[in-house]
């Protein structure tokens, strides 16, 4: 598979049961943090995204966030979800996922990689052997790092085939 290629694109996180997941093979869930799990300037989440957590714990899914921030910034953005985390996790480099899934006791067949970028999400994922999801950003706009890296995303997306976004997996 492609680095950039996602296995999947689906319009946004809540969109995924854990039904569909298992029929994947899925057991747990690694996510980006900002723009796919919470909104950068929203960092208290969603009734939605508080639902959508419960649904997974109750189905055995565990949801661990995987980000480029630092441990204290992630730890206080999560106060309120207790979800686990591997901060620094130097994507597009495959080295937090490598981690979390170590974590996790899991294989890499066991989980999948979910985020809203292309360069970093998406190449990590694929860079460590596991399957992705790419996201639609919760908001529009970013802050200003993420900014530069969609700078750059473009060139990739216009060398791409045309992006569609479903509302689940076997869309
Ligand atoms: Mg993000």
């Amino acid at each position: 598979m492609s680095v950039f290629t996602p296995t999947w694109l689906v319009s946004a996180i809540y969109t995924l049961t854990p039904e569909r997941l298992a029929q994947h093979g899925i057991k747990a869930i690694l996510t980006d943090l900002d723009n796919t799990l919470i909104a950068w300037n929203n960092p208290d989440g969603t009734p939605a995204l508080k639902r959508w957590l419960h649904t997974m714990q109750a189905a055995g899914i565990t949801v661990m966030v995987v980000s480029n921030n630092k441990h204290e910034r992630i730890a206080r953005a999560l106060a309120t979800l207790d979800l686990p985390f591997v901060a620094r996790a130097l994507k597009p480099l495959p080295v937090g996922i490598d981690r979390a899934v170590r974590q996790l006791g899991l294989n890499k067949s066991d989980v999948v990689m979910i985020g809203d970028q292309l360069l970093t999400d998406i190449a990590a994922a694929h860079t460590a052997g596991v399957r992705s999801i790419l996201v639609r950003p919760l908001i529009e706009s970013d802050a200003w790092n993420t900014r530069i890296n969609r700078f750059f995303e473009g060139f990739v997306l216009r060398a791409m085939k045309p992006l569609h976004y479903q509302e689940d997996l076997n869309d």
